[in-house]
Protein backbone atom coordinates (compact mmCIF):
# COMPACT_ATOMS: atom_id res chain seq x y z
CA UNK A 1 0.00 0.00 0.00
CA UNK A 2 1.02 3.35 -1.20
CA UNK A 3 2.02 5.68 1.94
CA UNK A 4 3.66 8.55 0.36
CA UNK A 5 2.08 11.87 1.14
CA UNK A 6 -0.08 12.93 -2.10
CA UNK A 7 -0.55 16.49 -1.63
CA UNK A 8 1.25 18.64 -4.56
CA UNK A 9 2.45 22.31 -3.82
CA UNK A 10 4.84 23.81 -6.64
CA UNK A 11 5.62 20.20 -8.00
CA UNK A 12 6.70 19.59 -5.01
CA UNK A 13 5.01 16.94 -2.27
CA UNK A 14 4.19 18.04 1.30
CA UNK A 15 2.64 16.43 4.29
CA UNK A 16 -1.08 16.38 4.62
CA UNK A 17 -2.91 17.33 7.57
CA UNK A 18 -5.62 16.56 9.29
CA UNK A 19 -7.39 19.34 7.03
CA UNK A 20 -6.58 17.62 3.92
CA UNK A 21 -8.87 14.71 5.37
CA UNK A 22 -12.03 16.95 5.95
CA UNK A 23 -14.68 17.09 3.17
CA UNK A 24 -16.66 19.64 2.42
CA UNK A 25 -19.50 18.32 3.41
CA UNK A 26 -21.84 19.74 6.65
CA UNK A 27 -21.06 17.07 8.83
CA UNK A 28 -24.72 16.05 10.09
CA UNK A 29 -24.40 14.29 13.50
CA UNK A 30 -26.49 15.65 16.90
CA UNK A 31 -24.56 18.38 18.94
CA UNK A 32 -22.78 16.26 21.28
CA UNK A 33 -22.59 13.03 19.59
CA UNK A 34 -19.33 10.83 20.01
CA UNK A 35 -18.83 10.57 16.27
CA UNK A 36 -17.63 13.77 16.05
CA UNK A 37 -14.45 12.81 18.34
CA UNK A 38 -14.24 9.49 15.93
CA UNK A 39 -14.35 11.16 12.76
CA UNK A 40 -11.50 13.62 13.98
CA UNK A 41 -9.46 11.18 15.52
CA UNK A 42 -9.51 8.77 12.61
CA UNK A 43 -8.56 12.17 10.76
CA UNK A 44 -5.79 13.06 12.92
CA UNK A 45 -4.65 9.28 12.39
CA UNK A 46 -4.35 9.31 8.78
CA UNK A 47 -2.78 12.22 8.68
CA UNK A 48 0.33 11.24 10.93
CA UNK A 49 0.32 7.83 8.73
CA UNK A 50 1.16 10.08 5.88
CA UNK A 51 -1.54 7.88 4.01
CA UNK A 52 -2.55 8.58 0.10
CA UNK A 53 -5.75 9.41 -0.44
CA UNK A 54 -6.16 8.27 -3.19
CA UNK A 55 -5.49 4.95 -2.41
CA UNK A 56 -7.38 4.69 0.68
CA UNK A 57 -11.34 3.86 0.59
CA UNK A 58 -14.30 4.08 3.98
CA UNK A 59 -16.78 1.72 3.19
CA UNK A 60 -20.22 1.97 5.54
CA UNK A 61 -23.57 0.29 5.45
CA UNK A 62 -26.07 1.98 6.82
CA UNK A 63 -26.83 4.09 10.27
CA UNK A 64 -25.50 7.29 12.09
CA UNK A 65 -22.17 5.91 12.08
CA UNK A 66 -22.00 5.25 8.22
CA UNK A 67 -22.32 8.61 6.93
CA UNK A 68 -18.83 8.81 7.66
CA UNK A 69 -17.10 8.33 4.36
CA UNK A 70 -19.06 11.61 3.28
CA UNK A 71 -16.98 12.99 5.68
CA UNK A 72 -13.46 11.80 4.43
CA UNK A 73 -11.80 13.14 2.04
CA UNK A 74 -10.96 10.25 0.54
CA UNK A 75 -12.51 7.42 -1.61
CA UNK A 76 -15.62 6.08 0.24
CA UNK A 77 -19.07 3.71 -0.15
CA UNK A 78 -22.07 4.44 1.92
CA UNK A 79 -23.28 0.84 0.90
CA UNK A 80 -25.75 -1.68 1.94
CA UNK A 81 -27.15 -2.11 5.44
CA UNK A 82 -24.72 -4.59 7.18
CA UNK A 83 -22.88 -5.41 3.83
CA UNK A 84 -19.83 -3.39 4.25
CA UNK A 85 -17.05 -6.46 5.33
CA UNK A 86 -18.56 -7.96 2.39
CA UNK A 87 -17.99 -4.93 -0.44
CA UNK A 88 -14.89 -4.16 1.52
CA UNK A 89 -13.50 -7.92 0.82
CA UNK A 90 -14.36 -7.91 -2.74
CA UNK A 91 -12.13 -4.24 -3.27
CA UNK A 92 -9.45 -5.74 -0.92
CA UNK A 93 -9.09 -8.81 -3.28
CA UNK A 94 -9.54 -6.74 -6.56
CA UNK A 95 -7.33 -4.08 -5.25
CA UNK A 96 -4.96 -5.28 -2.19
CA UNK A 97 -2.71 -1.75 -2.38
CA UNK A 98 -5.65 0.24 -0.78
CA UNK A 99 -6.19 0.51 2.57
CA UNK A 100 -9.64 0.11 3.28
CA UNK A 101 -11.66 0.82 5.83
CA UNK A 102 -14.92 -0.38 7.23
CA UNK A 103 -17.38 1.74 9.65
CA UNK A 104 -20.40 0.06 11.28
CA UNK A 105 -22.25 0.63 14.12
CA UNK A 106 -23.78 -2.43 16.50
CA UNK A 107 -27.11 -2.63 15.01
CA UNK A 108 -25.89 -2.26 11.14
CA UNK A 109 -22.58 -5.00 12.57
CA UNK A 110 -23.83 -6.94 14.68
CA UNK A 111 -27.63 -7.42 13.49
CA UNK A 112 -28.81 -7.95 9.62
CA UNK A 113 -24.21 -7.51 9.04
CA UNK A 114 -23.54 -10.18 11.81
CA UNK A 115 -22.85 -12.66 9.36
CA UNK A 116 -20.85 -10.54 6.70
CA UNK A 117 -18.74 -9.16 9.68
CA UNK A 118 -18.29 -12.88 10.69
CA UNK A 119 -17.04 -13.79 7.54
CA UNK A 120 -14.37 -10.77 6.87
CA UNK A 121 -13.46 -11.50 10.35
CA UNK A 122 -12.17 -15.10 10.09
CA UNK A 123 -11.22 -15.01 6.55
CA UNK A 124 -8.73 -12.30 7.89
CA UNK A 125 -9.52 -9.94 5.10
CA UNK A 126 -7.02 -6.95 5.44
CA UNK A 127 -9.69 -4.32 6.65
CA UNK A 128 -9.85 -1.76 9.43
CA UNK A 129 -13.34 -2.07 10.67
CA UNK A 130 -14.53 0.58 13.46
CA UNK A 131 -17.83 -0.82 14.82
CA UNK A 132 -19.35 2.07 16.82
CA UNK A 133 -21.30 0.59 19.43
CA UNK A 134 -23.43 2.89 21.35
CA UNK A 135 -25.85 0.45 22.12
CA UNK A 136 -29.03 2.10 20.27
CA UNK A 137 -30.30 2.47 16.34
CA UNK A 138 -29.87 6.27 16.45
CA UNK A 139 -30.85 6.57 12.67
CA UNK A 140 -34.18 5.21 13.37
CA UNK A 141 -35.09 6.73 16.58
CA UNK A 142 -34.09 4.55 19.72
CA UNK A 143 -34.71 1.38 19.39
CA UNK A 144 -33.07 -1.40 21.24
CA UNK A 145 -29.84 -2.75 19.24
CA UNK A 146 -28.15 -6.08 19.56
CA UNK A 147 -25.70 -4.57 22.31
CA UNK A 148 -28.37 -2.46 24.40
CA UNK A 149 -28.12 -4.12 27.95
CA UNK A 150 -31.13 -6.37 29.32
CA UNK A 151 -33.32 -3.72 30.90
CA UNK A 152 -32.97 -1.46 28.31
CA UNK A 153 -36.21 0.78 27.39
CA UNK A 154 -36.64 1.99 24.25
CA UNK A 155 -39.83 2.02 21.81
CA UNK A 156 -39.56 -1.54 20.71
CA UNK A 157 -38.82 -2.82 24.11
CA UNK A 158 -41.12 -0.78 26.36
CA UNK A 159 -40.91 -3.12 28.93
CA UNK A 160 -37.34 -3.38 28.90
CA UNK A 161 -35.45 -5.80 26.78
CA UNK A 162 -35.36 -9.46 27.41
CA UNK A 163 -32.26 -10.09 25.06
CA UNK A 164 -28.60 -10.96 26.55
CA UNK A 165 -26.61 -8.36 24.65
CA UNK A 166 -24.21 -9.60 21.94
CA UNK A 167 -19.94 -8.43 22.82
CA UNK A 168 -18.76 -7.35 19.60
CA UNK A 169 -14.94 -8.47 20.88
CA UNK A 170 -16.30 -12.22 22.77
CA UNK A 171 -18.14 -12.64 18.95
CA UNK A 172 -14.69 -11.29 16.74
CA UNK A 173 -13.15 -13.87 19.05
CA UNK A 174 -15.54 -16.80 18.13
CA UNK A 175 -15.17 -15.30 14.87
CA UNK A 176 -11.34 -15.74 15.02
CA UNK A 177 -10.21 -12.34 14.50
CA UNK A 178 -6.61 -11.69 14.55
CA UNK A 179 -6.57 -7.97 16.26
CA UNK A 180 -8.95 -6.59 18.16
CA UNK A 181 -9.04 -3.42 20.16
CA UNK A 182 -11.33 -1.31 22.20
CA UNK A 183 -11.41 2.47 22.77
CA UNK A 184 -13.62 5.53 23.71
CA UNK A 185 -15.19 7.73 21.34
CA UNK A 186 -13.22 10.81 23.16
CA UNK A 187 -10.06 8.90 24.35
CA UNK A 188 -8.05 10.27 21.16
CA UNK A 189 -4.54 9.49 22.51
CA UNK A 190 -5.21 5.91 22.92
CA UNK A 191 -7.38 5.68 19.85
CA UNK A 192 -4.43 6.97 17.53
CA UNK A 193 -2.01 4.17 18.88
CA UNK A 194 -4.59 1.90 17.95
CA UNK A 195 -5.76 3.05 14.72
CA UNK A 196 -1.81 3.46 14.02
CA UNK A 197 -1.47 -0.43 14.77
CA UNK A 198 -4.47 -1.53 12.95
CA UNK A 199 -3.37 0.26 9.99
CA UNK A 200 -0.13 -1.90 10.14
CA UNK A 201 -1.59 -5.25 10.82
CA UNK A 202 -2.13 -7.79 8.02
CA UNK A 203 -5.57 -9.39 8.55
CA UNK A 204 -9.10 -8.10 10.08
CA UNK A 205 -8.48 -5.68 12.51
CA UNK A 206 -11.09 -4.43 14.77
CA UNK A 207 -11.65 -1.87 16.91
CA UNK A 208 -14.92 -1.57 19.26
CA UNK A 209 -15.25 2.10 20.05
CA UNK A 210 -17.21 3.42 23.20
CA UNK A 211 -19.39 5.94 21.53
CA UNK A 212 -22.23 7.94 23.17
CA UNK A 213 -25.61 8.82 21.72
CA UNK A 214 -26.98 11.63 23.44
CA UNK A 215 -30.02 11.94 22.11
CA UNK A 216 -31.30 8.29 22.10
CA UNK A 217 -28.82 6.65 24.94
CA UNK A 218 -27.22 9.44 26.66
CA UNK A 219 -24.76 7.86 28.87
CA UNK A 220 -24.35 4.03 28.02
CA UNK A 221 -21.03 4.03 28.49
CA UNK A 222 -20.77 6.84 31.22
CA UNK A 223 -20.12 4.40 34.24
CA UNK A 224 -16.81 3.19 32.02
CA UNK A 225 -15.58 6.20 30.41
CA UNK A 226 -16.03 9.07 32.90
CA UNK A 227 -12.96 11.08 33.18
CA UNK A 228 -13.03 10.90 36.64
CA UNK A 229 -13.37 7.33 37.12
CA UNK A 230 -11.80 5.84 34.17
CA UNK A 231 -8.70 4.87 36.23
CA UNK A 232 -10.85 2.08 38.40
CA UNK A 233 -13.10 1.24 35.84
CA UNK A 234 -10.98 0.83 32.64
CA UNK A 235 -8.13 -1.65 32.44
CA UNK A 236 -5.57 -0.29 29.68
CA UNK A 237 -3.97 -3.67 28.27
CA UNK A 238 0.00 -3.50 27.40
CA UNK A 239 1.69 -5.79 25.89
CA UNK A 240 4.38 -7.77 28.03
CA UNK A 241 2.68 -5.41 31.33
CA UNK A 242 0.94 -6.58 34.37
CA UNK A 243 -2.92 -6.18 33.98
CA UNK A 244 -2.92 -3.34 36.78
CA UNK A 245 -5.42 -0.54 37.23
CA UNK A 246 -7.00 2.01 39.63
CA UNK A 247 -5.76 5.64 40.06
CA UNK A 248 -2.30 4.34 41.66
CA UNK A 249 -2.01 1.07 40.00
CA UNK A 250 -2.95 -0.16 43.35
CA UNK A 251 -5.26 -3.04 41.70
CA UNK A 252 -4.84 -6.19 39.17
CA UNK A 253 -6.42 -9.44 37.73
CA UNK A 254 -5.13 -12.44 38.81
CA UNK A 255 -6.22 -15.68 37.70
CA UNK A 256 -7.92 -18.48 39.69
CA UNK A 257 -7.08 -22.30 39.76
CA UNK A 258 -10.45 -22.29 37.78
CA UNK A 259 -9.42 -20.29 34.95
CA UNK A 260 -11.49 -17.54 35.90
CA UNK A 261 -10.46 -14.19 36.64
CA UNK A 262 -10.04 -12.51 40.17
CA UNK A 263 -9.63 -8.86 41.15
CA UNK A 264 -7.15 -8.41 43.58
CA UNK A 265 -5.05 -5.80 45.67
CA UNK A 266 -2.12 -5.35 44.60
CA UNK A 267 1.26 -4.41 47.20
CA UNK A 268 3.56 -5.06 50.11
CA UNK A 269 1.78 -7.39 52.29
CA UNK A 270 -0.78 -7.43 49.60
CA UNK A 271 -0.99 -9.72 46.40
CA UNK A 272 2.90 -9.37 44.29
CA UNK A 273 2.93 -8.30 40.95
CA UNK A 274 4.42 -11.60 40.05
CA UNK A 275 1.25 -13.30 40.65
CA UNK A 276 -0.54 -11.49 38.08
CA UNK A 277 -1.79 -12.28 34.45
CA UNK A 278 0.81 -9.95 32.04
CA UNK A 279 -0.92 -9.25 29.34
CA UNK A 280 0.13 -10.91 25.70
CA UNK A 281 -1.46 -9.92 22.57
CA UNK A 282 -0.22 -13.32 20.74
CA UNK A 283 -1.82 -14.99 23.62
CA UNK A 284 -4.49 -17.54 22.75
CA UNK A 285 -8.13 -16.63 21.54
CA UNK A 286 -9.13 -17.76 25.17
CA UNK A 287 -7.37 -15.74 26.82
CA UNK A 288 -8.20 -12.64 24.54
CA UNK A 289 -11.99 -13.80 25.23
CA UNK A 290 -11.95 -13.80 28.58
CA UNK A 291 -10.94 -10.23 27.96
CA UNK A 292 -13.57 -9.39 26.30
CA UNK A 293 -16.08 -10.43 28.10
CA UNK A 294 -15.06 -8.88 31.22
CA UNK A 295 -17.28 -6.02 32.14
CA UNK A 296 -18.20 -3.45 35.12
CA UNK A 297 -19.14 -3.67 37.53
CA UNK A 298 -17.64 -6.86 38.47
CA UNK A 299 -14.46 -6.17 36.29
CA UNK A 300 -12.65 -3.30 34.60
CA UNK A 301 -13.23 -2.49 31.16
CA UNK A 302 -10.08 -3.89 29.17
CA UNK A 303 -9.38 -1.28 26.78
CA UNK A 304 -6.07 -1.14 23.88
CA UNK A 305 -4.92 -3.85 22.35
CA UNK A 306 -6.30 -6.95 23.41
CA UNK A 307 -5.13 -8.98 20.62
CA UNK A 308 -2.71 -8.77 17.66
CA UNK A 309 -1.64 -12.05 16.19
CA UNK A 310 -0.70 -11.40 12.66
CA UNK A 311 -1.47 -14.45 10.01
CA UNK A 312 -1.81 -14.76 6.02
CA UNK A 313 -4.72 -12.43 4.86
CA UNK A 314 -7.15 -13.56 2.53
CA UNK A 315 -6.66 -10.98 -0.29
CA UNK A 316 -2.66 -12.29 -0.04
CA UNK A 317 -3.33 -15.57 -0.31
CA UNK A 318 -6.40 -15.54 -3.06
CA UNK A 319 -3.67 -13.16 -5.11
CA UNK A 320 -1.39 -15.40 -4.29
CA UNK A 321 -3.33 -18.56 -5.90
CA UNK A 322 -4.43 -16.29 -9.32
CA UNK A 323 -0.59 -15.66 -9.62
CA UNK A 324 -0.29 -18.97 -9.38
CA UNK A 325 -2.12 -20.24 -11.59
CA UNK A 326 -1.57 -17.88 -14.15
CA UNK A 327 2.38 -18.76 -13.73
CA UNK A 328 1.44 -22.74 -14.46
CA UNK A 329 -1.74 -22.49 -16.67
CA UNK A 330 -0.36 -20.35 -19.56
CA UNK A 331 -3.06 -17.96 -20.93
CA UNK A 332 -6.40 -18.20 -19.64
CA UNK A 333 -9.27 -19.27 -21.58
CA UNK A 334 -12.48 -18.51 -20.51
CA UNK A 335 -14.61 -20.77 -23.24
CA UNK A 336 -12.25 -23.49 -22.42
CA UNK A 337 -13.24 -23.59 -19.04
CA UNK A 338 -16.64 -23.11 -19.16
CA UNK A 339 -16.44 -26.05 -21.26
CA UNK A 340 -14.27 -27.86 -19.34
CA UNK A 341 -16.66 -30.97 -17.12
CA UNK A 342 -19.53 -30.69 -15.41
CA UNK A 343 -21.43 -29.83 -17.97
CA UNK A 344 -24.57 -30.93 -19.00
CA UNK A 345 -27.44 -30.43 -21.57
CA UNK A 346 -31.18 -30.19 -20.83
CA UNK A 347 -33.30 -31.95 -23.56
CA UNK A 348 -36.65 -33.14 -23.33
CA UNK A 349 -36.18 -36.47 -21.98
CA UNK A 350 -34.02 -34.80 -18.94
CA UNK A 351 -30.64 -34.01 -18.22
CA UNK A 352 -27.74 -35.56 -20.27
CA UNK A 353 -24.22 -35.12 -18.60
FE1 LIG B 1 -25.25 10.53 17.16
FE2 LIG B 1 -27.33 9.44 18.40
FE3 LIG B 1 -27.67 11.62 16.91
FE4 LIG B 1 -27.14 9.28 15.77
S1 LIG B 1 -28.98 9.80 16.94
S2 LIG B 1 -26.19 11.26 15.26
S3 LIG B 1 -25.73 8.34 17.25
S4 LIG B 1 -26.48 11.45 18.80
Amino acid sequence: MATEPSKKSNGKLVKLSKKDFESDQDVRWCPGCGDYAILATVQRALAGLQVSRENTVFVSGIGCSSRFPYYMNTYGFHSIHGRAPSIATGLKVARPELSVWVITGDGDGLSIGGNHLMHALRRNVDLNIILFNNQIYGLTKGQYSPTSKVGKKSPSTPMGSIDLPVNPLAFATGAGATFMARVGDTDAKLFLQILERAHAHKGAAIIEVMQNCPVFNDGAWSDVTDRKEQAARQLVVEHGKPLVFGKQKELGIRMKADLTPEVVEVGEGKVPLSELLVHDERATPVYAHMLARMSYPEFPVPVGILRADPQPSYDETANAQVQDAMASGGKADLKALLDSGMTWEVGPHGVKH
